[in-house]
């Protein structure tokens, strides 16, 4: 029986030992150091137990109940290894089979860097060797970084506390998309006690990632073309809306618009007791400058004398061609007096411009009627606030006086104006 106590002691041993070799935590080497004080009292008691009653029991006597006190000493050793450092921890034991089985490649390396456990993924990402340092840079010279990896390295190297994360392709065989993480492991007072660096494969998150990528570029090209598109769109109708209300000649605005132009502002004016005024002018003599010069050089001079005249006038002012070479021209709140100035400021500016053809100079003078709505003080004040019936109807009668006018400056020898 105390052989095979022995073998069963030395048993015990042997596999305190190997344990002793493979122990990873404090946790652990406290449950080996309490089970084997167990064991030390219960051998203690048990070498007594021979000393005092075999070797020595002729002299002293039988002293009983020794090896049962080791027993029961040693039991609560063994006890307290159990419960208070939880051998049968299932949590603990969980713990270890998800660190075993996880797909993520993980690492435990220590505050020197040296590698104290790695999981069975983590070989297919790196090649740890328990007690050897854990060489990142290889790592990372063996892939391909997928940006700037001398932060990363910094990082690692001189602010170990910090959590760090980059990614690389490996190209040991098929290429694989990594995201290699490395953060700190503090114990209770916050102080570094290693670090775990974790691999996760990422490849097909980053081929999502790369795609929609691609489709989003392809997008925003498109986008910008759509741009593009619509930029020309509104170019080609601003080109139509004002081709639409202007002289391709001149670029006054057409009668057209004049007319519609021209009854609203009038309308307005009427409404509020505000007298207007309208020019109607012809240059003088034009068919000859056709005649003498040609069409093209004709075509010239009514841009340069269309030019002349905007040139004197207010922004509010609206010139407009009204047929061949004859203009008009509508002076929002303009009396007589201003109407006739206005005129002055415009004679004056045609027959200063000068149109340079081939070594010519060409001057025009122009033939002008003039009519003023509302310029009587009575009648202003009589008709301010009352609505115009028929606006049209009256800007006929106004632009009939204004040509009759015209007409008349023509018969008294043209270069001058006529008030209606
Ligand atoms: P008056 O002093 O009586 O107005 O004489 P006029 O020669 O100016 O008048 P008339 O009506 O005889 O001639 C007008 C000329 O204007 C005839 C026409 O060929 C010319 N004309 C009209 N429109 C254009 C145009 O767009 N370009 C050119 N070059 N000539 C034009
Ligand atoms: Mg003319
Ligand atoms: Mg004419």
């Amino acid at each position: 029986m105390t052989f095979v106590q022995f073998a069963y002691f030395f048993i015990a041993l042997l596999h305190m030992y190997n344990a002793h070799r493979t122990v990873r935590s404090l946790n652990e080497r406290k449950q080996l150091a309490t089970s084997l004080l167990g064991m030390f009292v219960l051998t203690v008691f048990a070498v007594l137990d021979l000393l005092f009653n075999v070797v020595l029991s002729p002299w002293l006597g039988v002293v009983q109940g020794l090896t049962s006190t080791g027993i029961v000493l040693s039991d609560v050793c063994f006890v307290i290894a159990i419960y208070r450092y939880g051998v049968f921890d299932l949590v603990d034991t969980a713990k270890h089979k998800i660190f075993e089985q996880v797909e993520t490649g993980l690492i435990v390396i220590d505050e020197s860097c040296k590698v104290l456990d790695f999981n069975r993924s983590a070989v297919g990402f790196a090649h740890p060797v328990k007690g050897e340092t854990f060489d990142l840079e290889r790592i990372l010279l063996s892939g391909q970084p997928a940006n700037d990896v001398s932060d990363f390295l910094f990082r690692y190297r001189h602010h170990p506390g910090d959590r760090i994360r980059t990614e690389l392709l490996l190209t040991d065989g098929p290429y694989r998309s990594v995201s290699l993480q490395i953060s700190p492991l503090l114990d209770q007072f916050k102080s570094l006690q290693g670090r775990i660096v974790a691999f996760y494969d990422v490849t097909e998150q980053r081929k999502l990632i790369d795609e929609m990528n691609e489709k989003n570029e392809a997008l925003h090209e498109r986008n910008l073309e759509l741009i593009a598109i619509q930029d020309e769109l509104y170019r080609a109708n601003k080109k139509l809306e004002k081709a639409a209300i202007t002289d391709g000649l001149t670029g006054c605005y057409n009668r057209t618009f004049f007319q519609h132009y021209v009854e609203h502002e009038a309308f307005l004016c009427k409404q509020r007791g505000i007298p207007f005024s309208i020019l109607l002018f012809d240059i003088d003599h034009f068919k000859q400058i056709n005649d003498r010069y040609g069409h093209l050089v004709g075509d010239q001079v009514l841009r340069e004398t269309a030019e002349a005249v905007r040139s004197t006038l207010r922004s509010l002012d609206l010139l407009a061609r009204y047929g061949g070479e004859e203009f008009t021209v509508f002076l929002p709140q303009t009396d007589r007096d201003e109407a006739q100035a206005a005129a002055d400021r415009i004679m004056a500016s045609v027959l200063n411009n000068g149109v340079q053809v081939a070594g010519d100079t060409i001057r025009v003078t122009i033939s002008m009627g003039i009519v003023t709505e509302g310029s009587d003080e009575s009648a202003a004040a009589s008709d301010a606030g009352s609505i115009p019936t028929d606006i049209a109807g009256e800007l006929q009668a106004l632009f009939a006086k204004a040509d009759v006018a015209l007409y008349k400056a023509k018969n008294e020898g043209r270069n001058r104006v006529v008030v209606s």
